[in-house]
């Protein structure tokens, strides 16, 4: 199989290819189970465990779906017994702790390992007529047969934007945040919106200020659960902040070199939205 080089050696696909050596990703009630050395260190190790690596845990396996190919090998999740968790050279970890400590492509393909997992807990029966859902050969799809309905995988858009004026740019603190913990703006798209729409009005009503500009950034799988980021900046047309009060706290412009205490690591959208205004502003302004 040719992999397009855009894809960063992974390719979503139910389909196994039957490599001789797989990897794993181990998946106990939503949680990764990881190499020991992983949660010890976080230095760099992924949540991938090659095949060689999981004879142990293969008697714990209650349930296995395709992920796809990753450099070249097949990838499956394996879902796994409680008892697992207490295998000699493995540990628990939440899937966020994998956001610090492993790459763009593990931290995709752990999203996708959880994710498919919980989609299928979730459309056991068909929402029409409540029959038991079977599962496809082909595609990642639960089928209803009397109904002849495919169900897929639910994927929820989200848009996520900084909001710029020169050297400042716009962070709120959400209410359930601790003090001086600030993100950019972020919202779900309404049904029939396109996300352009979708950030004039989440920025309108979370904070009360008209943006124009928009600059598209890129995108992050986010697993909880579902969410699709789509990451944009943009440049403020008014200036004078008027909070919802309800799901923002607070919120200020901050100058790119006076950043408030807590804010999100480049790992995460919104920490690469704010680095790049941050390097952008540092050489205009700096
Ligand atoms: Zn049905």
């Amino acid at each position: 199989m040719i992999i397009p080089p855009s894809l960063n050696g992974f390719y979503a696909s139910p389909v196994a290819i039957n490599t001789d050596k797989k990897w794993i990703i181990a998946v106990i009630a939503g949680e990764l189970l990881v190499p020991a050395a992983v949660a010890v260190t976080g230095s760099g190790f992924g949540p991938v465990i090659d095949s060689d690596e999981t004879d142990l845990l293969k008697f714990f396996c209650e349930r296995r779906i395709t992920l796809g190919q990753w450099h070249g090998r097949d990838c499956e999740v394996w879902e796994l017994l409680p008892e697992a968790a207490s295998t000699e050279g493995f540990k628990l970890i939440e899937l966020r702790t994998l956001l610090m400590s492993a790459g763009d492509e593990e931290f995709s393909l752990a999203c996708r390992a959880v994710q498919l997992l919980d989609w299928q807990d979730k459309h056991r029966f068909c929402g029409s007529c409540g029959e038991p859902n079977g599962a496809s050969d082909s595609e990642h799809a639960l089928q209803c047969t009397p109904c002849n309905i495919n169900n897929y995988p639910r994927i929820s858009p989200c848009v996520i934007v900084l909001v710029t004026k020169g050297d400042h740019c716009l962070l709120a603190r959400n209410a359930a945040w601790p003090p001086n913990r600030y993100s950019s703006l972020a919202g779900f798209l309404e049904a029939g919106e396109s996300a352009e729409q979708a950030l004039h009005r989440e920025v309108f009503e979370e904070v009360g200020i008209e943006i124009t500009n928009l600059r598209y950034f890129g995108s992050q799988s986010w697993p909880y659960p579902g969410q699709l980021m789509l990451g944009f900046i943009a440049d403020a047309v008014t200036d004078d902040i008027k909070i919802d009060g309800v799901e923002i706290a607070e919120a200020d412009w901050f100058r790119y070199d006076q950043m408030p205490g807590i804010i999100a690591p480049p790992t995460i959208m919104s920490g690469r939205l704010l680095q790049q205004y941050i390097d952008d502003a540092t050489l205009t302004y700096g």
